[in-house]
């Protein structure tokens, strides 16, 4: 971004000859000039004079021919082969110059909501198709008044060819409607005082920012909060929150160097910190969990409105319950009437819908759990070359896809769950524009194993492409090869809450020997039935009663039991139908999934008997874990037989867990702890088996459940001090999320890089 202008400004500088342009691992260089002239580019392009969003990694030089007649230095449009080059880069915060000129009473964009420049403002979100070039974006119908074009025009100055480049005479304004869309305010001033005011008083209000609106109120106002919920549909899940700086985050929230420089990434993404005990913040804004998740002030809209608004504003989707995110002025009435009392609107058109992105921290550094705004669409570069171009359909649940063009694999932002059908036509439409965007011509599909995956429908229907299917967790594995560049094999432990097995089972909780090529299942946690269906997911009593059974086999007593019992589901009646189903076998499907047993062992330890949203419980044991805690409890892992995969089995800690309850000997912060470290402890010795028989020393961790920061930290401690290099998802989500990019390696890998 802004980077080829850098170069050429230098370049022409120094009075060096010669072109710039990209290709699709990096940038080349063709100098020519005085050898000290080429020294002196080399620094300042290290220097001060890089961009603040350019990242060089290495700096590659070589002695070329010297080119006769050469008499200036040119920005190339395209790579040596001729190929356009995608220009399209994520959207960004505003950057630290244009704030400054935004609060200059001098500057002519002083208070524009809608300043930005080369390094700063929407991109992805705008772009309509390519070229990258302002008619081809939703600033098309703003013509640029004289001073913009100056500066659009001047390669000199930081505006040159930023697209979106706009003042208040000549750009986008804001305006403030009711849910009638009558307009109440027009103009900056008026709007955003108006809209303060409401805040403040406790109403809703929908804000129109980069990638769709966020329903904002005031964090602090528990009614207000509570009215947002139930407005919205939303019982419980988390609501994001925004503050204008680190210092005030830090009122709140837990805020060390590692999250402060996630939060002030020009990315600006949500990011999970610790809650600080007693923060006045409303109590319904994040229950049942131990962080917030926090983002800066990422448009200029958000930093004028908090100089007259609340302290901390919730933040959230500007969305019905799990539907998509909406962007469009009309769409909006039409919607979320009912939901805001009052809407911050602007008349730039947001082209793609891009959800806030969601970072926590492992090992000290940055992983997204959601990755979309200022993350999409910049590439994940493969050292293997695809010799096609390939489309990977990603999962049903926390979609992304992938699209792979030569060294590129490029995964699109969080799509959501295809399960709704709205969600389901975004998916389509943005398969669609992606393609174009990126100019990718599929020839090759690659999706996962479930026959019942919408994902999976979705690719078979595609004409003359050919499809190729690749097991859930094996996918999750390649995804952090991808990342590492690394073809394998590894130790690839996957915990998961459900994928598709080769034996048709519901995996999840798996340790494979995989390379991009093939894997081979060395040991899985020991199965057991779930029973009905998708409400397995949702309801704890129904993995509870089936870990329970198994775990007491013969001497299983429901009566003995009830204590406990009782918490997690109060009808015995419906207790009993469960135990009879599980009996009979009738609507249950065997599986090793580990996301199940976090919701029994939460439940067991009263910590809620419902997923009312996704991961709700295992996010409430992790929560209660305390600190300090060494101890395990019993498990085995055994091999029943020469070929098949050794099982974990973690019935004799169900057993002395539930001891420990019913005998009130251990507080439930230990018991919860007691747990994680069993698990850890557990994969720790799947590893070292897997070790030993194949001597492999690399171990890959992936799948939704090493979202829980508890589990990972204890693992990834285990496996160092065993001696193995263990490996990460660090640039997508280790969920459900990350899954396009690996089943888009394993697909590179079977073309042939
Ligand atoms: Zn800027
Ligand atoms: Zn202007
Ligand atoms: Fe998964």
């Amino acid at each position: 971004m802004g980077f080829r202008p850098a170069v050429h400004r230098i370049a022409t500088a120094l009075n060096l000859t010669g072109s710039v342009r990209n290709d699709t691992r990096g940038v080349v260089i063709e100098l020519q000039g005085r050898l000290d002239r080429i020294d002196e580019f080399l620094r300042r392009l290290r220097g001060r004079e890089r961009p603040p969003m350019a990242r060089i990694e290495t700096i590659e030089t070589v002695d070329t021919p010297t080119v006769s007649g050469e008499s200036a230095f040119v920005i190339a449009q395209s790579d040596a082969s001729g190929t356009a080059l995608s220009q399209v880069t994520p959207d960004i915060a505003t950057c630290a110059d244009c704030l400054r000129e935004m609060l200059d009473p001098a500057d002519f964009r002083y208070r524009y909501p809608f300043i930005n420049c080369t390094n700063c403002g929407p991109r992805y979100s705008i772009v309509k198709t390519i070229p990258y070039d302002r008619p081809n974006t939703t600033m098309a119908p703003f013509e640029m008044c004289d001073r913009c074009r100056l500066q659009y025009g001047d390669i000199d100055d930081r505006r040159f060819h930023a697209q979106p480049v706009a003042c208040v005479r000549c750009g986008p304004r804001i305006h403030l409607a009711d849910p009638t869309g009558r307009v109440l305010a027009t103009g900056t001033e008026p709007t955003l005082k108006q809209a303060a005011r409401l805040l403040h008083e406790g109403r809703i209000l929908a804000i129109k920012g980069i990638g769709g609106f966020h329903l904002a109120v005031d964090a602090a106002n528990e009614t207000a909060v509570k009215r947002l919920r139930q407005r919205k549909g939303r019982d419980h899940k988390p609501f994001a929150l925004m503050a204008p700086s680190i210092e005030r985050i830090r009122r709140y929230a837990v805020v060390d160097s590692t999250a402060e420089a996630i939060l002030t990434d020009p990315r600006a993404p949500i990011v999970l910190l610790a809650k600080r005990p007693d923060a006045p913040i409303a109590p319904s804004v994040a229950e049942g969990v131990a962080s917030y998740g926090f983002m800066l002030c990422y448009a200029p809209l958000h930093h004028l409105l908090f100089a007259e608004g609340p302290e901390v504003l919730v933040m959230t989707s500007g969305n019905i319950s799990d539907e998509p995110l909406i962007c469009d002025n009309d769409r909006v009435l039409e919607r979320l009437g009912g939901v805001a009392d009052a809407f911050v609107m602007h008349d730039r058109r947001i082209y793609r819908q891009v959800d806030d992105s969601i970072v926590h921290q492992v090992a000290g550094g940055p992983v997204p759990i959601r990755r979309a705004r200022g993350y999409v669409p910049t590439p994940i570069l493969t050292s293997a070359r695809a010799e096609m171009d390939i489309f990977a359909a990603g999962s049903d649940l926390k979609n992304t896809f992938c699209l792979v063009k030569g060294h590129q694999l490029i995964c699109s932002e969080h799509i959501g769950d295809l399960a709704d059908a709205e969600v389901y036509r975004h998916y389509a439409e943005s398969i669609e524009h992606l393609k174009g965007l990126f100019e990718v011509e599929p020839r090759l599909a690659v999706c996962d194993l479930h026959p019942g995956y919408l994902s999976t429908q979705y690719t078979q229907s595609l004409a003359g492409i050919a499809v190729m299917q690749v097991q859930h967790h094996w996918a999750h594995v390649a995804s952090v090869l991808a990342e590492h560049h690394l073809d394998g094999p590894v130790i690839g432990l996957v915990c998961d809450g459900t994928g598709y097995g080769t034996d048709g089972a519901i995996w999840g909780c798996e340790c494979l020997v995989a390379s991009l090529d093939s894997f081979e299942r060395f040991a899985h946690l020991a199965y057991y039935d779930l029973p009905g269906g998708d409400r397995a997911a949702k309801q704890a009593i129904r993995p509870t009663l089936s870990l329970l059974k198994q775990a007491y086999g013969s001497e299983f007593d429901p009566t003995m039991l009830s204590a406990v019992l009782e918490r997690i589901e109060p009808d015995g009646d419906k207790r009993d139908l469960i135990i009879q189903q599980l009996d009979s076998r009738f609507n249950t499907v065997a599986t090793s999934s580990l996301g199940r047993v976090f919701d029994a062992v939460a439940a067991l330890l009263g910590l809620g008997d419902y997923n009312h949203f996704d991961a709700q419980l295992p996010l409430a044991i992790e929560a209660a874990s305390a600190d300090g805690v060494e101890e395990t409890y019993e498990f085995s892992l055994t091999r029943s037989g020469e070929d098949t995969p050794m099982t974990l089995d973690l019935r004799r800690m169900l057993v002395a867990m539930v001891a420990d309850i019913l005998g009130g000997v251990a507080s439930r912060s230990v018991m919860a702890a007691r747990f994680h470290n069993t698990v850890a402890e557990a994969l720790l010795e799947t590893a070292l088996s897997a070790a030993r028989q194949t001597g492999l020393e690399v171990v890959a961790l992936s799948g939704g459940v090493f979202c829980n920061g508890y589990l990972l930290a204890r693992l990834m401690r285990r496996l160092n001090d065993s001696g193995f290099r263990v490996l990460w998802n660090r640039d997508v989500p280790a969920n459900d999320g990350g899954l396009s990019l690996g089943q888009a390696a394993i697909a590179v890998g079977a073309v042939g890089g």
